[in-house]
Protein backbone atom coordinates (compact mmCIF):
# COMPACT_ATOMS: atom_id res chain seq x y z
CA UNK A 1 0.00 0.00 0.00
CA UNK A 2 1.42 3.48 -0.96
CA UNK A 3 1.54 6.09 1.37
CA UNK A 4 -1.23 8.04 -0.01
CA UNK A 5 -3.16 4.97 0.07
CA UNK A 6 -2.55 4.51 4.06
CA UNK A 7 -3.04 8.25 4.77
CA UNK A 8 -6.76 8.16 2.46
CA UNK A 9 -7.62 4.90 4.70
CA UNK A 10 -7.14 6.77 8.12
CA UNK A 11 -7.59 10.22 7.64
CA UNK A 12 -11.16 11.84 7.84
CA UNK A 13 -9.69 14.54 5.70
CA UNK A 14 -8.47 12.45 3.28
CA UNK A 15 -10.37 13.35 -0.35
CA UNK A 16 -12.23 16.25 1.54
CA UNK A 17 -12.05 20.21 0.60
CA UNK A 18 -11.05 22.55 3.44
CA UNK A 19 -11.63 26.32 2.67
CA UNK A 20 -8.93 28.61 3.17
CA UNK A 21 -9.80 32.27 4.35
CA UNK A 22 -7.20 33.90 2.72
CA UNK A 23 -6.04 37.61 0.87
CA UNK A 24 -2.32 37.23 0.47
CA UNK A 25 -1.88 33.81 -1.40
CA UNK A 26 -1.56 31.86 1.51
CA UNK A 27 -2.26 28.58 0.25
CA UNK A 28 0.94 28.25 -1.37
CA UNK A 29 2.36 27.64 1.98
CA UNK A 30 -0.58 25.39 3.23
CA UNK A 31 -1.91 23.21 0.37
CA UNK A 32 0.93 21.32 0.19
CA UNK A 33 1.53 20.16 4.22
CA UNK A 34 -2.24 19.31 3.99
CA UNK A 35 -2.44 17.25 0.89
CA UNK A 36 0.82 15.19 1.41
CA UNK A 37 -0.48 14.78 5.69
CA UNK A 38 -4.00 14.56 5.31
CA UNK A 39 -4.86 14.48 1.63
CA UNK A 40 -7.18 17.38 1.63
CA UNK A 41 -7.65 19.51 -0.95
CA UNK A 42 -7.15 23.48 0.05
CA UNK A 43 -9.47 25.85 -2.03
CA UNK A 44 -8.69 29.74 -1.39
CA UNK A 45 -11.41 31.66 -0.95
CA UNK A 46 -10.58 35.20 -1.44
CA UNK A 47 -11.69 37.50 1.90
CA UNK A 48 -10.87 41.07 2.57
CA UNK A 49 -8.87 39.88 5.69
CA UNK A 50 -7.87 43.53 6.06
CA UNK A 51 -11.38 44.36 8.09
CA UNK A 52 -9.30 42.11 10.88
CA UNK A 53 -6.34 44.84 11.08
CA UNK A 54 -3.54 45.37 9.42
CA UNK A 55 0.12 44.99 9.95
CA UNK A 56 0.40 48.87 9.31
CA UNK A 57 -2.51 50.57 11.18
CA UNK A 58 -4.47 51.61 8.77
CA UNK A 59 -7.32 49.32 10.16
CA UNK A 60 -6.62 48.47 14.31
CA UNK A 61 -6.70 45.09 15.17
CA UNK A 62 -8.80 44.48 18.01
CA UNK A 63 -8.78 41.24 18.63
CA UNK A 64 -5.93 38.29 19.84
CA UNK A 65 -4.62 36.86 16.57
CA UNK A 66 -5.85 33.15 17.45
CA UNK A 67 -9.32 35.23 17.75
CA UNK A 68 -8.61 36.75 14.62
CA UNK A 69 -7.58 33.61 12.49
CA UNK A 70 -10.31 32.08 14.01
CA UNK A 71 -13.04 34.63 12.92
CA UNK A 72 -11.07 34.60 9.45
CA UNK A 73 -11.97 30.57 8.99
CA UNK A 74 -15.64 31.27 9.95
CA UNK A 75 -15.75 33.70 7.48
CA UNK A 76 -14.56 32.30 4.77
CA UNK A 77 -16.47 28.70 5.36
CA UNK A 78 -19.72 31.04 5.28
CA UNK A 79 -18.69 32.24 2.46
CA UNK A 80 -17.94 29.01 0.27
CA UNK A 81 -20.48 27.16 2.27
CA UNK A 82 -18.39 24.66 3.88
CA UNK A 83 -17.88 22.61 6.78
CA UNK A 84 -14.37 22.91 7.21
CA UNK A 85 -12.21 25.74 7.26
CA UNK A 86 -8.39 27.21 8.32
CA UNK A 87 -7.26 30.68 8.31
CA UNK A 88 -3.73 31.84 9.86
CA UNK A 89 -2.82 35.33 11.66
CA UNK A 90 0.62 36.62 12.09
CA UNK A 91 2.45 39.15 15.01
CA UNK A 92 5.82 40.50 15.21
CA UNK A 93 7.10 41.96 17.71
CA UNK A 94 9.65 41.55 20.94
CA UNK A 95 10.29 38.14 22.03
CA UNK A 96 8.45 37.25 24.65
CA UNK A 97 11.40 35.34 26.89
CA UNK A 98 14.47 36.86 24.52
CA UNK A 99 14.86 40.35 25.68
CA UNK A 100 15.90 42.54 22.45
CA UNK A 101 14.79 40.08 19.89
CA UNK A 102 11.95 39.86 17.21
CA UNK A 103 10.03 37.19 16.70
CA UNK A 104 7.45 35.96 14.93
CA UNK A 105 4.43 34.37 16.20
CA UNK A 106 1.71 32.67 13.83
CA UNK A 107 -0.80 30.81 14.94
CA UNK A 108 -3.67 28.96 12.51
CA UNK A 109 -6.95 27.54 13.53
CA UNK A 110 -8.67 24.57 11.83
CA UNK A 111 -13.15 24.72 12.15
CA UNK A 112 -14.83 21.11 11.53
CA UNK A 113 -18.09 22.89 12.03
CA UNK A 114 -19.42 18.49 11.30
CA UNK A 115 -17.81 17.27 14.10
CA UNK A 116 -18.34 20.81 16.15
CA UNK A 117 -13.68 21.23 16.81
CA UNK A 118 -11.38 23.85 16.44
CA UNK A 119 -7.62 23.08 16.47
CA UNK A 120 -5.12 25.61 16.58
CA UNK A 121 -1.14 25.76 16.11
CA UNK A 122 1.03 28.01 16.64
CA UNK A 123 4.49 28.91 16.25
CA UNK A 124 7.61 31.34 17.45
CA UNK A 125 10.10 31.66 15.60
CA UNK A 126 13.51 34.21 15.47
CA UNK A 127 13.27 33.80 11.51
CA UNK A 128 12.39 37.56 10.23
CA UNK A 129 13.20 40.20 8.72
CA UNK A 130 10.69 42.46 10.68
CA UNK A 131 12.67 45.65 11.03
CA UNK A 132 12.37 49.73 10.51
CA UNK A 133 14.44 52.63 9.61
CA UNK A 134 14.48 56.04 8.92
CA UNK A 135 16.41 57.36 6.46
CA UNK A 136 17.29 60.77 4.30
CA UNK A 137 17.94 58.89 1.46
CA UNK A 138 18.41 55.10 -0.22
CA UNK A 139 22.00 56.07 -0.32
CA UNK A 140 21.29 55.72 3.72
CA UNK A 141 19.22 52.51 3.51
CA UNK A 142 21.71 50.08 1.87
CA UNK A 143 22.73 48.07 5.03
CA UNK A 144 19.38 48.02 5.94
CA UNK A 145 18.54 46.65 2.06
CA UNK A 146 20.76 43.76 2.49
CA UNK A 147 19.84 43.02 6.22
CA UNK A 148 15.68 42.91 5.05
CA UNK A 149 16.50 40.65 1.87
CA UNK A 150 15.21 43.41 -0.52
CA UNK A 151 14.22 42.97 -3.27
CA UNK A 152 13.55 39.08 -2.50
CA UNK A 153 11.59 40.05 0.66
CA UNK A 154 9.51 43.82 -0.14
CA UNK A 155 9.52 46.71 1.43
CA UNK A 156 6.93 49.89 2.39
CA UNK A 157 8.08 53.45 2.31
CA UNK A 158 5.95 56.11 4.21
CA UNK A 159 6.64 59.87 4.77
CA UNK A 160 7.90 60.07 8.48
CA UNK A 161 6.23 62.78 9.60
CA UNK A 162 3.44 63.27 7.02
CA UNK A 163 3.02 66.47 6.08
CA UNK A 164 -0.71 67.92 6.05
CA UNK A 165 -1.78 69.87 3.59
CA UNK A 166 -3.88 72.45 4.73
CA UNK A 167 -7.52 71.23 3.66
CA UNK A 168 -6.69 67.85 5.49
CA UNK A 169 -5.60 69.74 8.59
CA UNK A 170 -9.14 71.62 8.69
CA UNK A 171 -10.98 68.01 8.37
CA UNK A 172 -9.08 66.70 10.50
CA UNK A 173 -10.93 63.16 11.25
CA UNK A 174 -9.68 62.67 7.87
CA UNK A 175 -6.28 63.34 8.33
CA UNK A 176 -4.96 59.66 9.80
CA UNK A 177 -6.87 58.36 6.43
CA UNK A 178 -4.75 61.07 3.83
CA UNK A 179 -1.81 60.02 5.57
CA UNK A 180 -2.25 56.13 5.14
CA UNK A 181 -2.70 56.95 1.22
CA UNK A 182 0.87 57.82 1.17
CA UNK A 183 1.97 54.72 2.18
CA UNK A 184 3.78 52.51 -0.60
CA UNK A 185 3.37 49.16 -0.03
CA UNK A 186 4.58 45.70 -1.85
CA UNK A 187 8.14 47.48 -3.10
CA UNK A 188 9.70 44.71 -5.07
CA UNK A 189 12.17 46.40 -7.38
CA UNK A 190 15.33 49.28 -6.71
CA UNK A 191 13.69 51.26 -9.25
CA UNK A 192 10.19 51.60 -7.45
CA UNK A 193 11.73 51.73 -4.13
CA UNK A 194 13.77 55.13 -5.01
CA UNK A 195 10.66 56.28 -6.32
CA UNK A 196 8.89 55.77 -3.15
CA UNK A 197 11.74 56.86 -1.30
CA UNK A 198 11.20 60.53 -3.12
CA UNK A 199 7.78 61.32 -3.09
CA UNK A 200 7.76 59.94 0.84
CA UNK A 201 10.62 62.53 1.73
CA UNK A 202 8.67 65.18 -0.26
CA UNK A 203 5.38 64.43 1.30
CA UNK A 204 7.35 63.80 5.31
CA UNK A 205 7.73 67.33 7.18
CA UNK A 206 11.00 66.34 8.28
CA UNK A 207 12.16 65.29 4.61
CA UNK A 208 13.04 61.78 5.80
CA UNK A 209 11.23 58.18 5.03
CA UNK A 210 10.20 55.33 7.36
CA UNK A 211 11.11 52.20 5.73
CA UNK A 212 9.89 48.98 6.66
CA UNK A 213 9.65 45.52 5.70
CA UNK A 214 6.16 44.47 4.27
CA UNK A 215 5.37 41.29 6.39
CA UNK A 216 2.30 40.43 3.91
CA UNK A 217 2.99 36.27 3.15
CA UNK A 218 3.08 37.06 -0.53
CA UNK A 219 5.54 39.57 -0.14
CA UNK A 220 7.32 37.63 2.28
CA UNK A 221 9.59 34.75 1.48
CA UNK A 222 10.68 34.01 5.51
CA UNK A 223 7.38 34.23 6.70
CA UNK A 224 5.43 31.87 3.82
CA UNK A 225 8.29 29.95 4.96
CA UNK A 226 7.19 30.19 8.62
CA UNK A 227 3.35 29.53 7.64
CA UNK A 228 3.96 26.30 5.63
CA UNK A 229 6.01 24.95 8.88
CA UNK A 230 3.11 25.57 10.69
CA UNK A 231 1.08 23.84 8.17
CA UNK A 232 2.84 20.43 8.92
CA UNK A 233 2.30 21.18 12.36
CA UNK A 234 -1.44 21.12 11.80
CA UNK A 235 -1.66 18.25 9.86
CA UNK A 236 0.36 16.13 12.19
CA UNK A 237 -1.82 17.72 14.89
CA UNK A 238 -5.46 16.63 12.98
CA UNK A 239 -3.91 13.26 11.95
CA UNK A 240 -3.70 12.61 15.94
CA UNK A 241 -6.79 10.98 16.96
CA UNK A 242 -8.19 10.42 20.55
CA UNK A 243 -7.70 6.93 21.72
CA UNK A 244 -11.05 6.52 23.24
CA UNK A 245 -13.29 8.34 20.54
CA UNK A 246 -10.66 8.67 17.50
CA UNK A 247 -12.06 12.47 17.42
CA UNK A 248 -8.82 14.14 15.28
CA UNK A 249 -6.45 16.82 16.51
CA UNK A 250 -5.67 15.11 19.73
CA UNK A 251 -2.76 16.75 21.33
CA UNK A 252 -1.34 19.18 23.81
CA UNK A 253 -4.00 21.80 25.13
CA UNK A 254 -2.57 22.75 28.55
CA UNK A 255 0.31 21.48 31.33
CA UNK A 256 0.00 20.75 34.44
CA UNK A 257 2.12 19.29 37.74
CA UNK A 258 5.22 20.75 38.99
CA UNK A 259 8.85 19.97 38.41
CA UNK A 260 11.28 19.54 41.72
CA UNK A 261 14.31 22.00 42.38
CA UNK A 262 17.19 20.22 42.17
CA UNK A 263 19.31 21.26 44.96
CA UNK A 264 15.75 21.52 47.78
CA UNK A 265 13.29 19.39 45.68
CA UNK A 266 10.62 22.07 46.61
CA UNK A 267 7.70 22.27 43.34
CA UNK A 268 8.91 24.86 41.06
CA UNK A 269 6.48 27.51 38.97
CA UNK A 270 7.55 25.31 35.97
CA UNK A 271 4.88 22.53 34.75
CA UNK A 272 6.15 18.93 34.98
CA UNK A 273 3.13 17.10 32.57
CA UNK A 274 1.90 17.99 29.25
CA UNK A 275 -1.71 17.75 28.93
CA UNK A 276 -3.82 16.48 26.05
CA UNK A 277 -7.52 17.05 26.00
CA UNK A 278 -10.18 15.71 23.52
CA UNK A 279 -12.44 18.28 22.11
CA UNK A 280 -15.39 15.87 21.60
CA UNK A 281 -15.28 13.28 24.48
CA UNK A 282 -13.51 15.64 26.99
CA UNK A 283 -10.86 12.02 27.56
CA UNK A 284 -7.57 13.51 28.97
CA UNK A 285 -3.97 12.43 29.34
CA UNK A 286 -1.14 13.42 31.24
CA UNK A 287 2.25 12.61 30.26
CA UNK A 288 5.84 13.76 31.07
CA UNK A 289 7.55 16.72 29.22
CA UNK A 290 8.66 15.86 25.71
CA UNK A 291 11.84 18.11 26.39
CA UNK A 292 12.77 15.05 29.00
CA UNK A 293 13.07 17.91 31.70
CA UNK A 294 12.58 16.12 34.95
CA UNK A 295 13.78 18.92 37.25
CA UNK A 296 14.26 22.86 37.64
CA UNK A 297 17.58 24.35 38.34
CA UNK A 298 17.58 25.98 41.59
CA UNK A 299 18.06 29.58 40.37
CA UNK A 300 14.15 29.06 38.87
CA UNK A 301 13.44 27.74 42.65
CA UNK A 302 11.68 30.20 45.51
CA UNK A 303 12.77 28.65 47.63
CA UNK A 304 16.81 28.26 46.71
CA UNK A 305 16.76 31.31 44.92
CA UNK A 306 13.27 33.93 46.40
ZN1 LIG B 1 -12.35 11.72 22.31
ZN1 LIG C 1 15.15 24.87 45.59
Amino acid sequence: MSVSQSIKQQCRYAGKSIALATKHKKADALALPLSAGLGAAVKTIEIDTDIFGTFLGEIERKKTPLLTAREKARLGMRKAKMPCGLASEGSFGSHISVPFVIANEEVVVFVDDELGIEISESIVTTKTNFAQMTVGSIHEAESFLLQTQFPSHALIARPNQYNANPIEKLLGRFFKKSAFKHIQKGLQTREALMAAVRASARNSADGLVRLETDMRAHMNPTRMRVIRQLGVKLARRLRSTCPECACPGFGATGVAGALPCQECGQPTESHAYEVSTCQKCHYTKSEKRRDGVIEEQSMHCLFCNP
